[in-house]
């Protein structure tokens, strides 16, 4: 049975890289009628972030990765939060202990200090020197029980391993490492230990994941040999970079998944093409087409992921931000700018009906051939749908009041919006007919930009463009 996992830390928000992962994990279940699950990793206390692993989960259902197991629903195999599985990891840590291959070690801080600062001191890497390996387990075990603080450490020799992935191919690992810590003082267990026994307690059939990890299957290919378990498929996905080299970094704002949801408003199956398109995985990918997820999970096949670093690539995200809006039913969008402009710009001054977003959806799909993000409805050109000018700052900066209101009120006389008696207007007060029309913008949107005047009095109609006139030149 396929049953993989997309096991991320809650330590803030989520990777670009995060959600490819979760995305492939997704595709690669569903392909293959298996189970995908979620699983929280959170024995790293230091670094969790309050209310990370909710924003995971929002994440997740926003774009659609419906999970059959995981800490909210709970499944078979729960608990799916490994600070939940504290008894789980000290049993099994113990069992290497019992098997020999495993011991506990006292040593305390100073020393393992000190080593590290002698090791330093010579250049060299800095390695445990299993001083405790010699302790008798019938001692360790006395001493424990006294209470004495230990940790539980792998035994660990120098050697190479070998194993199979499904992206990279054989590979051959030289370990340095001496005898790594299982399961920590406090007993948390570290990420290793959790990581293997959870992939093994929960049937993991398939560990995709991203390429950071491959430096450390090899030692985990040992533990599960220790274990006497046979090991899961790896799966490693390259990285996402933004020329082809450079590892996508922290301090990038596109690194995150929020950047593309909350700050530029694409679509989620805008986002979901763009990963795909360039991490590769799908037959015969047309780059020219969107595909819905289903459509996706129907072509996925992990051999044909290539061991090419993504790239980013911006155009292509524009591009498919436009299709999958064109695409996207008007239920959607509405409630997506609803969302948006509810939590973006409180203040608005329009009734937020479904009638009133459907008006402003037909028009951007009407006017806009490349429209691409929602994030212009609230902080970028679009807002005007929402809000009216608030101040003449701009009006002012061009024109002088006395022309500018005089200009306004002839319009408002006028009561006529065509070409002909705006460029009367403009004739009658002697100023340049596209300087009218920019003032009007200006009163209208408060930009000097954006769609024909004609087509604005179109959608606000007579009276919301004369309520906004008035306004401005008041
Ligand atoms: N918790 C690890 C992470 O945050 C997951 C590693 C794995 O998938 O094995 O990336």
């Amino acid at each position: 049975e396929v049953r993989v996992r997309f096991a991320p830390s809650p330590t803030g928000e989520l990777h670009l890289g995060g959600l490819r992962t979760a995305l492939y994990n997704y595709l690669f279940a569903r392909n293959h009628g298996g189970k995908f699950i979620v699983r929280i990793e959170d024995t790293d206390r230091t670094r969790l972030v309050e209310g990370s692993a909710d924003r995971i989960r929002n994440i997740l259902s926003h774009y659609g990765l419906k999970s059959d197991e995981d800490p909210w629903q709970g499944g078979s195999a729960g608990p799916y939060t490994q600070s939940e599985r504290l008894p789980i990891y000290a049993e099994h840590a113990e069992s290497l202990i019992d098997s020999g291959h495993a011991y506990r070690c006292f040593c305390s801080s100073n020393r393992l200090d000190l080593l590290r600062k002698n090791a330093a001191r010579e250049g060299a890497i800095p390695l445990y020197d299993r001083r405790c390996r010699s302790i008798s387990t019938e001692d360790a075990r006395k001493r424990a029980e006294n209470g004495e603080e230990n940790v539980i450490r792998f035994i660990m020799d120098h050697q190479e391993v070998g194993f199979e992935d499904a992206v990279f191919g054989s590979i051959t690992q030289r370990l340095e490492e001496s005898d790594p810590v299982l399961l920590k003082s406090d007993g948390f267990p570290t990420y290793h230990l959790a990581n293997i026994v959870d992939d093994k307690t929960m049937r993991i059939s398939h560990v995709i994941r991203g390429m950071e990890w491959l430096s450390s299957t090899g030692k985990h290919i040992l533990m599960y040999k220790a274990f006497g378990w046979s090991t899961p498929r790896f799966v490693h996905l390259p990285l996402i970079t933004r020329d082809g080299k450079k590892k996508l970094s922290k301090r990038d704002k596109d690194a995150f998944v929020d950047y593309y949801d909350k700050e530029m408003g694409v679509l989620p199956q805008a986002v979901i093409n763009f990963l795909v398109r360039n991490g590769s995985g799908v037959k015969d990918f047309d780059l020219s087409k969107l595909y819905t997820l289903q459509e996706l999970v129907e072509l996925f096949d992990v051999l044909l992921i290539g061991r090419r670093n993504f790239q980013l690539d911006a155009d292509s995200l524009s591009q498919y931000g436009n299709a999958a809006f064109r695409s996207a039913s008007d239920r959607e969008l509405i409630d997506l700018i609803r969302g948006r402009v509810e939590s973006d710009l409180p203040s608005t001054y329009v009734n937020l009906s479904d009638e009133y977003l459907k008006k402003v959806i037909v028009f951007l799909r009407e006017k806009e051939e490349t429209f691409a993000y929602l994030s212009q409805l609230t902080k970028g050109q679009y807002t005007f749908f929402f809000t009216r000018p608030k101040s003449a700052e701009k009006i002012l900066s061009k024109f002088s009041s006395e022309i500018a209101v005089e200009a306004l009120d002839r319009i408002l006389e006028s009561g006529n919006w065509n070409i002909d008696s705006l460029k009367g207007v403009a004739k009658s007060l002697e100023i340049a007919y596209p300087k009218l029309l920019s003032l009007l913008r200006l009163s209208l949107i408060d930009g000097t930009s954006g769609p024909p005047i004609t087509e604005l009095h179109n959608f606000f109609g007579e009276k919301e463009c004369t309520n906004r006139i008035r306004q401005m030149r008041e």
